[in-house]
């Protein structure tokens, strides 16, 4: 393709992303003049400006629209060793989900052909579950090592925002996670992203025949362009919450209709084990859920991804979005914190052999009334009587 035609795409892909005379920044990393980055609405001139890049460094623009009013010598010229870039507050809103798949790699170098595959095979996944989940079709482009898919959204450029975009990412990415060899982008959620400029060549590391260099592309765009609502969204971040009711079934501690059990008081648990600033919701009707700020299990989880839940019975589940993390049960929260709960298990529960015998003689003397009797004991001396009562052959 010559350097005219990849210019002329250029000029076509941006105007997918920008309405007519909208301002978009160009940016080009780690160039020997520094940083190279420009404001332009007239996109045929900024084609041109950057052709001479073009193929030598990977080129990049501004997603959202930007807020920041361009002043008159900025517009339509690119600067050299630029210090100051687009920043999240000079962005008007977001616009787009970008949900970025890319082959798991050393970095710094292009994607393999195969590579490259278990990152299509991915993106097709997830496209065909969130359309299953009622979400109109996005911009699927080609990156050349990878594949973005862009579902346009229409939400302001505010912190609760973010954080739910970050949390639908996280979702996703614990969904679909990485041992496939492709790996969902968890960071791609930041107003002032930048990504490729589609239609420029993707210049990871050397250029070879395994790992090529290649033209990175719009490959579907739908006809009619249509916003995922933010409940769409949000439904999908309450999926890795449903994922809890799972871990409900290993749960190691339950105290139904045992009164010898200590319920956990979790409040004080998080107290005296310092687990820092959480947030208590209902969760799921009668069950309690606790949310953290920060993972116990890896302090770099700061992004809420950690909780706990504990259930009408008492039983408690755990659970950490990150990847890392997917192990980390109840149990294992135990052991990092070093808690030792006692009452548990049915073993430890043994009544001195006076108590038993009482019991015993109270159960001999209620003989026939039994059915109407109600009498609640550890499971541990239920049996025990049982035995008993067998050897004895009282039922005989
Ligand atoms: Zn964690």
């Amino acid at each position: 393709m010559s350097l005219t035609e990849i210019q002329a795409n250029v000029v076509k892909n941006l105007k997918i992303f920008r309405a007519e005379k909208e301002f978009v920044e160009v940016r080009i990393l780690k160039t020997k003049n520094g940083v190279v980055s420009g404001y332009y609405n007239d996109f045929t001139r900024l084609a041109n400006d950057i052709g001479a890049y073009i193929g030598t460094y990977d080129i990049y623009f501004t997603l959202n629209p930007l807020a920041t009013v361009v002043q008159l010598e900025e517009q339509n010229t690119l600067n050299f060793n630029v210090k100051q870039t687009t920043k999240d507050s000079g962005i008007k809103k977001f616009s787009y989900l970008l949900i970025d798949l890319d082959p798991e790699r050393k970095a710094g170098i292009s994607s393999t052909d195969d590579e490259k595959k278990t990152a299509y095979v991915k993106a097709k996944k997830i496209f065909r579950f969130l359309k299953s989940k009622g979400w109109f079709d996005p911009i699927v482009c080609d990156s050349g090592n990878g594949y973005h898919l862009l579902y346009p959204i229409d939400l302001a450029n505010e912190d609760t925002n973010r954080l739910l975009l970050k949390e639908f990412l996280q979702t996703l990415n614990s969904l679909f996670p990485a041992s496939d060899g492709a790996k969902v982008d968890t960071t791609t959620y930041n107003a002032s992203r930048i990504v490729k400029l589609y239609g420029t060549i993707a210049c990871k590391g050397e250029s070879s025949e395994e790992r090529p260099h290649r033209i990175s592309k719009v490959i579907h765009q739908p006809k009619v362009i249509q916003t995922i609502p933010i409940e769409k969204i949000k439904e999908i971040t309450k999926l890795s919450e449903k994922g809890i009711n799972d871990s409900h079934k290993s749960c190691d501690y339950r105290n139904t209709g045992n009164p010898t059990m200590r319920r956990i008081d979790v409040e004080d648990l998080i107290k005296r084990h310092n687990l820092g600033v959480y947030e208590k919701k209902a969760w799921e009707g009668n069950s309690t859920l606790y949310k953290f700020k920060y993972c116990p299990f890896n302090p770099e989880h700061d992004d809420w991804s950690f909780c706990i839940i504990q259930f009408p019975d008492g039983a408690i589940a755990v659970k950490c979005h990150h990847d890392s993390c997917s192990s980390n049960d109840w149990k294992a929260l135990k052991k990092h914190l070093g808690i030792a709960f006692k009452n548990r298990g049915r073993s430890q529960i043994r009544p001195t052999s006076d108590q038993f015998n009482q019991l015993l003689d109270n159960l001999t003397v209620l003989g026939p009334h039994l059915q109407d009797s109600y009498v609640q004991i550890p499971l541990a001396v239920f049996i025990q009587i049982s035995n008993q009562l067998i050897k004895n052959s009282l039922f005989n």
